[in-house]
């Protein structure tokens, strides 16, 4: 690659929330970005706040778990911006329950976004990235990786991830390409916003519950979320790989 030519980072789940922050993020160290959500005509925000900063970015509609819309998301994107050598798995639900109330449906929504979703646009990234010579995977965990009352689908899911990354890391490092798991806390977005209501909370008095047990006394932000894929996905972390970084405003138990 020459010194002139743009990155190209895909961002899945960018239609908000941390998936937004990530795209911009990503926009204004440089990259061209293709901002992906379920529905193309969410990821305008996004990609106007990009496009309004001088930064480049086009929308993409595609179901991170269906592996037709995937391949063809990614041809596009390497036909319209460039080989994408940049990755963030973001995209993610919640369909939370009780192992004893839980469907299996609603086992299989969260298995497949989460797990298919990051398995098959790595896949398809990937020999984009080898191509190269360069890549960087970021997929998103979380915390509760670790076991959350009510998340047994989530918390396998984001567990899973951890074991993913790891793998690939093993892998794909032998073509320059690293993986590594960024695994937030407590973040404000819708996502949170939804577990609130789900507990009968208000936001805001489930934010100021949450950030009293957080040992910076705060909730996070998207854009912390960001800076720890920011650094990932750089050039300069070359020697960084399979790692999962909790970002949580302090240590988990
Ligand atoms: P969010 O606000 O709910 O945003 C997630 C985005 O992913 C939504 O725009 C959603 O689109 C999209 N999406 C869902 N299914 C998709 C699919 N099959 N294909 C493409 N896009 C899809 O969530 P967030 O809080 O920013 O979370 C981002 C990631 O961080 C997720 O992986 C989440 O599990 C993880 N995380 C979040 C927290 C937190 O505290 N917020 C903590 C730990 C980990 P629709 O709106 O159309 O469904």
């Amino acid at each position: 690659m020459s010194t002139t030519e743009q990155r190209v980072a895909v961002v899945t789940g960018a239609a908000r929330g941390i998936g937004a922050a990530t795209a911009i993020r990503l926009a204004a160290e440089g990259r061209a970005v293709a901002v992906i959500d379920l529905d193309e005509a969410a990821c305008k925000d996004t990609v106007q706040q990009i496009q309004a900063a001088g930064g480049k970015a086009i929308a993409v509609g595609c179901d991170v778990s269906d592996e037709a819309q995937v391949e063809a998301a990614v041809a596009r994107i390497a036909d319209e911006l460039g080989a994408p050598t940049v990755l963030v798995n973001n995209a993610g639900v919640l369909r939370d329950n009780l192992l004893f109330k839980m469907s299996a449906s609603d086992w299989d929504t969260v298995m497949n976004v989460h797990l298919r979703g990051a398995f098959l646009m790595s896949k398809a990234c990937q020999k984009h990235m080898v191509d190269a010579g360069f890549g960087r995977i970021v997929n998103l965990s979380s915390s509760s990786a670790l076991g959350n009352r009510g998340q047994v689908n989530y918390s396998a899911a984001k567990a899973g991830l951890q074991g993913f990354t790891k793998t690939l890391a093993k892998e794909l490092g032998k073509f320059g390409i690293t993986a590594n798991s960024v695994a937030p806390g407590f973040i404000v977005t819708e996502m949170t916003k939804a577990t609130a209501e789900r507990v009968g909370m208000g936001f805001e008095d489930f934010q100021a519950a949450a950030a009293t047990q957080i040992p910076v006394q705060r909730v996070g932000r998207p854009d912390d979320i960001a800076n720890a894929i920011a650094f990932f996905t750089g050039d300069a972390a070359g020697f960084v790989s399979g790692q999962v970084m909790y970002v949580a405003g302090g240590p988990l138990n």
